[in-house]
């Protein structure tokens, strides 16, 4: 320590208190990173790696990025898992004696960012913050989006580990604090590494359990009492939003003012959707590539506005079970609806809304820019116009988003008076401030104003009493102002100029006069400077005092956008409305997928009916051949459903939906290599927790199940699974259920509440014609040959399969050129030889006559014609 250069002294000293944090040490316009946080940034980011002198023997390993461009590459390095403390100078550098003071003003993290360019617009950052009672077995769980303001917490009972994987699900946290206490259950502790892949943090029980969280949670809400917010002290959602705001302070250090929005929730409003339900249908991202395109999320958004892109996406991830509240959003959209023109203007209006919600944000942190602050009045100003357009509708909710729009006269007013009208990009540019603000400022721009005016009129001066006609007064940061007389001149140069500096054409001089103005001008630039900052320190305080009601309209304008983009899909894409009950039946007429009809372009997305009901249609087997369409109108079913149950209209023409309380899906082989479980496993796991969560109002979409094994195996389990689904002591949950072994269809037959449907093929001639209509009835073909077919198998083994399959149908048994399978198969090596042996057809016989190595491409490509002729 003593050897190390005072600044590197104070390098380490912060370094100590930051030892997970990789350190940006501000050094004038750079942050730099030393020793192994150098080395790592470097590898990162691809920067050079250079050293600095540092008072021991070796060079400290060093690296850099410009300050005003940190942000993408702290992005990245955020994106990475890593999180960044920031040390700033808190001195002037210009006035500080000695080393100048720094400190970290700020810890980024992956859940804690803010900045707009770091964030993905249309998508929530969540912190989350999870208290675990293992004796109780009780969670408190809490999660924050601070670039928006929100903070949603619940508690969670009872079945907790599959709630918190749900609850987990639901936001996907960019980061998660957790007691030690989670990492005891094995389970969890499993899932949030495996399947959020976010960043995470263990924080010791005691920080959980402090008395001095509760503390910081009144101070933050500025409440006298927990009960205010209807809280308990020692409660595990206590803790779980106690260490998380604690974290926040840390973290942050200030401009936290905006996290007042609080929501206690409870999951039961919810359907009940777990991760794997979440991934198969595909609801805000594809399986295979991840992305929003091919999504539900895709097909159904149409927000203008970031806040409202949040927004519908988290609407999606928390489909309602309360037919109340789903009718109620169906009465917005329905009566945008039948306001085409209203719908339309409204539309356009939304264009020119910003993103309020994380504007203010960044105005609470104090890191807004003059040009965002002024957008933030180019929003307001358009308020008006936007509620007006809504004023007078009959919808309960609409009328909720009317109320809840505070046009903000005020604020817009005072940021118009305050800021210039096209201000420059940063602060210190100048000219941020709008003449007429502040007396003091005018003054003071009036004297350099002045000035300026006055040195021209000097210039002219000079030159009259020199006659030096092309004499110039001219600035450099080092001279100030100067006289400039070219060489040609220099003898009409009189007495009292003081030569300053000589160029290569020109000599430079200053006057008394001159040093004066000069003295005036830079004093009042600098008082300007300083003066323009203090008055938009304080114009950004006052209107963040102000941030709940733009939080509020933000979120208002955010609700309304969903609705008017739920409406414009709806128009465009020819949806109804669905009927929404307590009904428990499913009945959707003309049903179709929203997605794949979508992306099917041109070609003809055929529409098909589903009734599903608590009587004798609980469960449909559908059978059908492969490619017929089976997954694609099982997923259709329950995404009618989800969509129906987040207040959207459905592609369907008519529906009926009676709530479900979750929906659960098998679907397709997810192979889950990484956790070395095979893929039968993985199928088997997920269909023992279906069978175990869902319920009586649940609807199931079972697709193939039992296909990990063999035949007689996977047909037993599938059936014992549609029989223990189809019980209603144990579970009667609506069902959908495909599976390629029709010998399934017996059951429409034992138990009443099955029935059985098909995806219809037509055979013509050896072909058959895919015609995607759903119809009663088993399937006894399953066509896999015919499908083999059409994927281009040889026709000799298509035909050779045809063959196999009469036998076996035929109970025959299977012969091989006159030999038996069952016989070959007790002496394989027999078998091999006699295969060869077998095959002295004339193919064999003329390879085997050819010499290869003779032939040239031309032959060879005649002889291997002349081959594929003979077969
Ligand atoms: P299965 O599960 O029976 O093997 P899929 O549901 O995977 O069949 O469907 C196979 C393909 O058929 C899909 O990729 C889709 O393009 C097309 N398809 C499915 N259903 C329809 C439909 N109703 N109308 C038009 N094309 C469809
Ligand atoms: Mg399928």
């Amino acid at each position: 320590m003593a050897q190390l250069s005072p600044m590197m002294q104070q390098y380490w000293k912060i370094k100590q208190r930051h030892k997970d944090h990789l350190l940006f040490f501000r050094l004038g316009d750079f942050y730099e990173m030393f020793f192994d946080d150098a080395k790592i940034v470097s590898r990162e980011l691809e920067l050079t790696l250079t050293g600095k002198e540092c008072g021991m023997k070796e060079r400290a390993p060093m690296c850099g990025v410009p300050y005003h461009s940190c942000d993408t590459y702290i992005a990245r390095l955020i994106k990475k898992g890593y999180k960044v403390a920031i040390c700033e100078q808190v001195e002037d550098s210009s006035t500080a004696k000695g080393l100048v003071k720094r400190e970290v003003i700020r810890v980024i993290t992956p859940g804690t960012v803010i900045e707009s360019n770091m964030l993905e617009e249309g998508t929530n950052n969540y912190l989350s913050s999870i208290y675990y009672d293992n004796k109780n077995k009780k969670y408190g769980v809490a999660f924050t989006d601070i670039s928006t303001g929100e903070i949603h917490i619940t508690e969670l009972q009872k079945d907790v580990d599959n709630k918190i994987k749900n609850e987990l699900a639901r936001f996907s946290p960019a980061e998660i604090i957790f007691n030690s206490n989670l990492l005891n259950n094995k389970e969890i502790d499993k899932f949030i590494r495996e399947k959020m892949g976010c960043s995470l943090e263990e924080v010791s029980e005691e920080e959980y359990s402090s008395d001095e969280n509760v503390n910081i949670i009144l101070r933050h809400f500025k409440k006298d009492s927990l009960s205010m917010l209807s809280m308990e002290n020692g409660s595990v959602s206590q803790k779980a939003l106690g260490a998380m705001l604690k974290y926040l302070y840390e973290t942050q250090r200030h401009g936290l003012e905006g996290l007042v929005n609080l929501n206690i929730y409870s999951g039961d409003q919810y359907m009940r959707l777990d991760i794997t339900a979440r991934r198969n249908l595909e609801l805000t991202q594809t399986l295979r590539t991840g992305e929003k395109k091919g999504s539900l999320l895709w097909v159904l958004d149409k927000t203008k506005t970031a806040m409202g892109k949040r927004m519908i996406r988290s609407i999606i991830e928390k489909p309602l079970i309360n037919p109340m509240i789903i009718n109620k959003r169906l009465n917005a959209v329905d009566e945008l609806m039948s306001n085409s023109i209203r719908l339309s203007d409204i539309t356009l209006a939304l264009k020119d809304i910003f993103d309020m919600e994380r504007l203010m944000t960044r105005i609470a942190y104090g890191s807004v820019t003059p040009r965002e602050l002024k957008s933030l009045q180019f929003t307001i100003e358009q308020i008006p116009y936007l509620k007006q357009l809504i004023n007078g509708f009959n919808s309960v909710f609409i009328n909720d988003i009317y109320n809840d729009i505070d046009t903000m006269e005020d604020i817009c007013g005072y940021i118009s008076e305050a800021i210039a009208d096209e201000p420059p990009a940063q602060l210190k540019d100048g000219g941020v401030i709008k003449n007429g603000f502040s007396e003091e400022l005018d003054n003071l721009r009036d004297i350099v104003n002045n000035t300026k005016g006055v040195l021209t009129s000097v210039e002219a001066k000079e030159r009259e009493k020199t006659g030096i006609k092309n004499l110039k007064i001219g600035f450099n940061n080092v001279f100030g102002y100067f006289i400039e007389v070219t060489k040609t001149n220099i003898d009409m140069v009189p007495q009292d100029y003081i030569r300053k500096q000589t160029l290569a054409n020109s000599e430079r001089y200053i006057t008394q006069e001159l040093k004066e103005l000069e003295h005036t001008i830079l004093g009042a630039k600098d008082k300007i400077s300083v003066l323009e900052s203090q008055i938009y320190g304080a114009v950004r305080e006052r209107i963040s005092e102000q941030i709940e009601r733009v939080q509020k309209t933000a979120n208002a304008i955010a609700r309304l956008d969903v609705f008017v983009s739920f409406a414009n899909t709806a128009n465009e894409n020819n949806y109804c409305r669905p009927n929404v009950d307590i009904s428990g039946t499913i009945s959707i007429k003309e049903g179709r997928h929203p997605v794949v009809e979508k992306m099917m372009g041109d070609s003809l997305f055929v529409s098909n009916d589903t009734h599903l009901d608590c009587g004798d249609n609980q469960i449909s087997v559908i059978t059908g051949p492969n490619m017929a369409g089976k997954s694609t109108y099982m997923r259709q079913t329950a995404i009618i459903v989800l969509m129906a149950q987040i207040g959207s209209f459905v592609p369907a023409s008519s529906a009926t939906i009676g709530v479900v309380d979750g929906i659960y899906t098998r679907v397709g082989a997810s192979d889950d290599l990484a956790s070395g479980q095979s893929t039968f496993m993985v199928e088997m796991s997920e269909v023992a927790q279906i069978l175990k969560d869902a319920t009586s109002k649940s609807l199931l979409i079972l697709d193939e199940i039992g296909r990990g094994t063999s035949t007689y195996d996977g047909m037993s389990i599938a059936r014992a699974v549609v029989e223990y689904i189809a019980d209603r002591k144990k579970l009667g949950a609506k069902t959908l259920f495909a599976t390629h072994y029709h010998e399934l269809t017996e059951l429409e037959d034992c138990i009443s509440s099955v029935k059985n449907y098909n995806i219809a093929v037509k055979k013509k001639g050896e072909d058959i014609i895919f015609l995607r209509r759903i119809v009663r009835g088993g399937t006894d073909d399953s066509y896999g040959i015919y499908v083999s077919k059409l994927a281009g198998i040889p026709s000799e083994v298509v035909n050779r399969a045809n063959e196999i399959l009469a036998n076996l149908e035929a109970g025959n048994p299977v012969t091989y050129k006159g030999n038996s399978i069952s016989k070959s198969k007790n002496d394989s090596d027999d078998s091999q030889i006699m295969l060869l042996q077998a095959d002295d057809s004339e193919v064999i016989k003329r390879l085997k006559e050819t010499d290869i190595e003779k032939l040239t491409p031309i032959q060879a490509m005649v002889f291997l014609s002349q081959l594929k002729e003979l077969i």
